[in-house]
């Protein structure tokens, strides 16, 4: 596995491949990796020749007083993650030839960044936009694979490539889950041993609420009330939103109907834990 730190190298190692004629996948991370990543990987190099995977902990991404700082850095140990899954290229930018202090462009997705996350974190999809723009014209991948984990970041970036004509095929993937069903994080390594045994409701209750809209309940009120009792149950009280929702703009749903999203955020002291399903009624 090669690793490039450098733009220029980066830019230079392209141009190589790319006269191969080789297809390039691309899984950009903030490293901290777990089978999660991994999977996304293993995807990656099932539909290209050549595996691309960039670990960038985006400052731009972070408002002042998230986790930025703190956020789980381990690169020797995801270094021997990679070479055993056989990615090509590792590149790992330094973060001020990323953000010179002169930087001054950024790419919003508009509507689609204000909902669910973004109505508590402001700039967060506006930092993770420009990263991920910025690494697509570094990387000039034919396939990038993201995890729908991140559902909301998913269909920014598929907006984000659909309306700026880029030649980049978004691969959602699905979401890899821990036995009990918490779904797989870096952010997880935030939790005591006590948040982590009762943090598993938020899939029971995500799945609760699947099974009862299967059986025909089309009340998102009703639903989104359960799931916050489940929560409230096991004191989990900062809740940051519960949505059911359509999946391609985001917008709260009066009548469960056609291709939905029940997502959620909730906060355990500083770990703040994503997660939702996503489902065709
Ligand atoms: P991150 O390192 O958290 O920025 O995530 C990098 C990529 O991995 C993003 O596309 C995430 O959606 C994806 N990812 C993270 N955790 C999971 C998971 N549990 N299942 C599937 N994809 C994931």
């Amino acid at each position: 596995m090669k690793i490039i730190q450098n733009i220029s190298n980066l830019k230079k190692e392209i141009v190589k491949i790319k006269a191969k004629g080789l297809k390039i996948s691309f899984v950009p991370t903030m490293g901290y990796l777990h089978d999660g990543h991994l999977k996304l990987i293993e995807k990656a190099k099932k539909i290209s020749d050549f595996v691309i995977v960039s670990i960038f902990v985006n400052p731009l991404q972070f408002a002042p007083g998230e986790d930025y700082l703190n956020y789980p850095r381990d690169i020797k140990e995801d270094q021997k993650k990679l070479k055993k899954s056989k990615v090509n290229l590792l590149f790992i930018p330094k973060g001020e030839k990323i953000f010179p202090e002169n930087f001054k462009t950024y790419v919003e997705v508009k509507d689609l960044s204000s909902k669910l996350c973004g109505k508590v974190r402001f700039s967060h999809f506006k930092g993770a936009a420009t990263i991920v723009l910025k690494l697509f014209n570094l990387v000039k991948p034919d396939f990038a694979v993201f995890g729908k984990k991140d559902f909301q970041q998913l269909i920014i970036i598929k907006r984000m490539v659909k309306d700026l004509n880029l030649n980049i095929k978004i691969i959602p993937h699905p979401i890899i889950r821990e036995k009990d069903g918490l779904a797989m994080s870096s952010r997880n390594s935030y939790l005591t041993q006590e948040e982590r045994k009762k943090i598993s409701v938020l899939y029971q209750a995500l799945k609760e609420a699947k099974s009862f809209i299967l059986n025909k309940e089309d009340n998102p009120v009703k639903i989104k009330k359960f799931i916050k009792k489940r929560l409230l149950e096991l004191q989990i009280n900062n809740i940051d939103y519960i949505s059911i929702c359509n999946q391609e703009n985001l917008e709260e749903l009066k009548v469960i109907k056609g291709k939905i999203l029940i997502a959620l955020a909730v906060k355990l002291r500083n770990a703040r834990l994503i997660d939702n399903i996503d489902l065709l009624v």
